[in-house]
């Protein structure tokens, strides 16, 4: 079957009105002179209505800067020239509706901008359910992962989780020639704490101990039960001045904090510096141990590195 100019128009424009997408033409002032019916039911304007109306009062996004000095629409200007990009539709009863918007200019006169608009309302939900789903999951994975990974009486980080950011830390840190170094706090004579006052009270002691460090340490430190009364701070981004420095800070503050059931509390800490190339996890850890025994040995309550 031929087809002839007259009946290839009238199927041409056929198609462009059973577009499922908006499609509208506009002068190179933004005026619209031709809009298919998805474009008039998706936005609620009658096809006279938008023949009357222009591009800025229809695009939000659109302003009447984007007109320029002679009162054109800056973009697209040649044929095959397309821009692309994401912009809204303003419906009639006001609400805005996310597109896609395709324009191009059929001719290298630019009389006439043909603007193609894709309703990604449907899209943006999506996107935004799974957003809030990924949100939830990564909330539900972290509290997982912490419950697992934590001690039940302090909280702080279980020992075998140690092992596995240390190790990630160690790496960023040759990476970025970032310092980091690690924190070994030991409570004095946690002993005569049981046997004087009895264990119960000794769980409750280890237990305010670690609010008081974990509430006046940064987000990224790490706060591990290395084993009974024996904690390290793992603490990226401290050099060793830096280190020593918060090891002085949280003695004082334990030294200062009141224990209710116990006259008094202290730790002695030891503090070591991540040395790249020379230390794996078990030396860099038992030269932590070293400065605190040294802390130890040098009457308690104490800082050494
Ligand atoms: P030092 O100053 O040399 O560290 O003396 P210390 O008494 O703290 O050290 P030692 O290693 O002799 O004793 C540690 C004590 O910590 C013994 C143990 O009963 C107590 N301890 C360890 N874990 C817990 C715990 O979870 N709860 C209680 N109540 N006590 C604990
Ligand atoms: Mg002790
Ligand atoms: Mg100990």
């Amino acid at each position: 079957m031929d087809i002839d100019e007259t009946d290839r128009s009238s199927y041409a424009m056929w198609s462009l009105d059973n577009n499922p997408d908006g499609i509208f033409w506009t002068d190179p002032g933004g005026n619209i002179l031709y809009a298919n019916s998805a474009l008039c039911e998706e936005i609620g304007y009658s096809m006279g209505e938008l023949l009357r109306m222009s591009v800025l009062d229809i695009d939000p996004m659109v302003k009447g800067d984007d007109l320029g000095p002679e009162g054109k629409l800056s973009f697209p200007i040649r044929s095959g020239d397309i821009t692309h990009m994401s912009s809204c539709h303003k419906h009639k009863d006001g609400h805005l509706i996310p597109i896609e918007v395709t324009m191009s200019v059929p001719r290298d006169d630019g009389r006439l901008i043909v603007c193609f608009a894709r309703d990604m309302s449907e899209e943006r939900r999506i996107e935004a359910k799974l957003d809030e789903e990924e949100q939830r999951y990564t909330v539900d994975r972290r509290k997982l992962m912490k419950a697992a990974s934590t001690d039940f009486l302090t909280g702080a980080w279980l020992r075998r989780y140690f092992f596995k950011v240390a190790a990630s830390e160690m790496s960023q840190a040759e990476r970025h020639k970032a310092p980091l170094s690690l924190l070994m706090v030991d409570i004095d004579r946690f002993k005569e704490v049981n046997d004087r006052f009895g264990h119960n009270t000794g769980d409750r002691v280890l237990v305010k101990l670690c609010n008081v460090i974990a509430n006046s340490i940064r987000e990224e430190d790490y706060f591990v039960r290395w084993g009974g009364e024996e904690f390290i701070l793992l603490m990226p981004g401290l050099d060793a001045d830096g280190a020593l420095a918060m090891g002085e800070r949280l003695k004082a503050l334990v030294e200062r904090s009141n224990f209710d059931e116990v006259p008094q509390v202290t730790v002695s800490i030891g503090v070591a510096l991540y040395r790249p190339g020379e230390d794996g996890i078990d030396s860099w850890v038992a030269r932590a141990d070293a400065a605190m025994y040294e802390a130890k040995n040098a009457g308690r309550n104490k800082v050494e590195g």
